[in-house]
């Protein structure tokens, strides 16, 4: 059966307000679209990207990803198979793809000083993947030059080439930057499944405030990272304001977690 936009964007309500992560927002893609979106995107920007392989810190990284997803309360983060990789870069960044790939730049690694803190990272990128901000902005804007992207969202064809502008990367990066109305409910949604694995949820606003103390530092570091997740005074307010409302989850979920060794092992990484 043949489903015209409107029936596809009501479908694709119910299957998004179900999951009770956010209102309503129109998506024209599938999850499934939003899975081989992200697959095609992650090919193209692994070109321009060196990536850690094989090493303790992406074992790190991939516990605390399964921590988080196994505690998630929200249904619409179990929809996606995530996969989290870890980039040889001094730039202080992290972003994810639509459908799960989450990637972390050694630069905000080396910023994290706990295990909670990288927690705090991954949960935010983790919830722009489960909200599907990426297809919403894809949805909603009037991208032109992702018109041709958009042919992967309800018709199942091979996705055709993309004209990119300059580097992959870049190009990507550009298209990820949220609204501040995104931005927040990533804050939200990943503040709640941080706190739900036992994480301690006020360690976002503690990376927020270094980050915020660079910006001032190392400007050029930070300075992608902030266009893409601009640090208001507002902002870091409102992660610790809802940090000290969640209620904490007993006692016996967190202590079954295992001791960290992101400390030891970010230490093995560690440029002078
Ligand atoms: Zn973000």
């Amino acid at each position: 059966m043949k489903r015209t936009p409107l029936q596809v964007a009501v479908v694709c309500w119910l299957v998004v307000g179900c999951a009770g992560v956010h209102r309503f927002h129109p998506n024209f893609y599938s999850l499934d679209g939003d899975i081989r979106l992200g697959e095609q995107l992650s090919k193209e920007v692994e070109t321009d990207l060196v990536l850690l392989r094989h090493s303790a810190l992406n074992q790190v990284v991939n516990t605390v990803g399964r921590r988080l997803l196994d505690a998630s309360p929200e249904p619409a983060f179990k929809l996606f198979p995530y996969s989290y990789h870890v980039v040889d870069s001094p730039e202080v960044n992290a972003f994810a793809l639509p459908g799960g790939p989450v990637y972390l730049n050694m630069g905000i690694v080396e910023v994290c000083e706990t295990e909670d803190e990288l927690a705090s990272v991954m949960a935010h990128e983790m919830s722009h993947v489960a909200a599907r901000h990426a297809t919403e902005m894809l949805t909603t804007q009037n991208l032109s030059q992702l018109a041709i992207i958009a042919a992967v969202s309800v018709v199942p064809i091979p996705i055709p080439p993309i004209a990119w502008e300059g580097a992959k990367l870049g190009y990507v990066l550009s298209l990820l930057r949220y609204s501040r109305g995104k931005e927040a409910e990533a804050d939200r949604l990943g503040l709640r499944l941080m706190n739900a694995a036992g994480y301690d949820p006020t360690a976002m606003a503690s990376v927020f405030r270094k980050l915020s103390e660079q910006q001032h530092s190392l400007p050029s570091v930070v300075e992608r990272f902030m266009s893409s997740h601009p640090l208001s005074e507002v902002r870091m307010r409102d992660a610790e304001r809802q940090s000290a409302q969640l209620e904490r989850p007993n006692a016996a979920a967190v202590a079954a977690a295992s001791p960290s060794t992101f400390p030891q092992v970010k230490m093995m990484f560690a440029k002078d």
